[in-house]
């Protein structure tokens, strides 16, 4: 087996099981690994730190497997972790009111780049770095044989893969035919996915939870949902009785989809408007408009997938929320994310404050929110935990 030397003094993060090794931190490779191999990882000391999965190509060289020496990486530890997986999701039972949810989480469920998700009877994966490539037919032969599913779609089209050296590319690994688009229950709701052409894997599975506090806060709103994408928001919105909302996206498709899910919810279509637009420049017509709403949910893409790009994507966070603070009503609530990894909580908490600071406005933070339960985060992998929010209320 080949040997990543660390750096004298870089070992620390490794001794305290985080799992990424920057290529900054490496010393030396000894032999000639292939992407995705395993490797160990041996301090500058001649110490055993762990096993992981290497990748030239990548910034992070490599992924940690393990930190127990005795300890293979081979099927069955990966169909060990899969099992732990699930089952935290099966305890979870009745917290996840839904047939839609995050069977696996990458690094958090330890297996680092690999995204499984479960849409009823439909499973959809992402094999997202060199380690989990590298065991891709090991990895769906124990999906079929974990889960009994009779379909499972790869959606492995996603910008990361480019960073780890990897083509995108999308297969249907187990099944024939199927009707898409499926339909999901989630607190009640139903609601069309697109497992094949939808965002991410589908469906915004992270977001649930804090779709259902949209609809508790939302009697007697008029509402602005911003990103609203397939109306995930919008339709929780509806079923508590805001008084009508508008839902803004740059993708027709999507709001096709939210037109459909709407109805498929016998929800009336009376004060309901799609604006098929630019958000930031939909907000700035707002604003010339002097129109207001008593709720804005700013729910955009990823804009920093890395810190280096924290920087730009603040501009963006921050343009996006002082144009939402100024068109709220006194009292009005502004639900606003961001699933930058690149950006952290206190700094987007420091973005919203100077986005209400410029527009002249006091506000407080009533609720912090984060992604939903079954995206659980390692506790040494804080960059696990990427979705944050506030819930704000504007006092003036
Ligand atoms: N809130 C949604 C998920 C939003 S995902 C839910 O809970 O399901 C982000 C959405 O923003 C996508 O639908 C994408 O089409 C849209 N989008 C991206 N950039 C945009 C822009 N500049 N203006 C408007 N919509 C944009």
């Amino acid at each position: 087996m080949a040997d990543i030397i660390i750096k004298y003094g870089r070992e620390k993060s490794l001794l305290h099981h985080h799992p990424w090794i920057f290529s900054g931190s490496v010393k030396q490779i000894i032999g000639s690994p292939k992407p995705g191999e395993t490797v160990d990882v041996i301090s500058t000391a001649g110490q055993f730190l762990a096993k992981a999965a290497y990748n030239p190509h990548s910034q992070i060289t490599g992924r940690v497997w393990t930190w127990d020496q005795t300890e293979q990486v081979n099927p069955d530890l990966l169909e060990a972790r899969f099992k732990q997986a699930i089952e935290l999701r099966y305890k979870m039972g009745a917290m996840i009111q839904s047939n839609a949810m995050r069977l696996v989480h990458g690094e958090s469920d330890g297996l680092p780049g690999l995204i499984l998700d479960q849409y009823g009877d439909v499973l959809v994966v992402q094999f997202l770095t060199a380690g989990v490539e590298y065991w891709r037919d090991s990895i769906i032969d124990i999906l079929q044989r974990l889960t009994n599913t009779h379909f499972l779609y790869e959606r492995s089209d996603v910008d990361v893969r480019k960073l780890e050296g990897l083509p995108l590319s999308t297969s249907l690994l187990i099944g024939h035919d199927l009707n898409n688009p499926i339909t999901i229950t989630e607190h009640g709701i139903q609601i069309f996915v697109d497992i094949f052409e939808g965002h991410k894997t589908g469906f915004y599975l992270d977001q649930r939870e804090n779709r259902l506090l949209a609809r508790r806060i939302s009697s007697g709103r008029k509402v602005l949902d911003c990103f609203s994408y397939t109306g995930g928001f919008a339709i929780n919105s509806l079923v508590g009785k805001s008084l009508g909302i508008t839902l803004v996206d740059s993708s027709g498709t999507a709001l096709n989809y939210a037109r459909k899910n709407i109805v498929k919810n016998n929800l009336s279509m009376n004060n309901i408007t799609f604006v098929e637009q630019d958000v930031f420049k939909y907000l700035r017509t707002l604003r010339d408009k002097g129109e207001y709403f008593d709720m804005v949910i700013l729910d955009p893409p990823k804009f920093a997938p890395t810190i280096s790009q924290a920087e730009r994507a603040a501009r963006g966070y921050k343009d996006i929320n002082l144009l939402a603070l100024k068109c709220l009503n006194k009292d009005g609530y502004l639900m606003t994310f961001s699933c930058s990894g690149g950006v952290s909580e206190d700094l987007f908490q420091k973005i919203v404050a100077g986005a209400a600071l410029d527009a002249g406005v006091d506000a407080v933070i009533i609720d912090r929110l984060h992604q939903a339960i079954d995206h659980p985060v390692a506790l040494n992998f804080p960059e696990g935990a990427y979705l944050k929010g506030f819930l704000i209320q504007k006092l003036n």
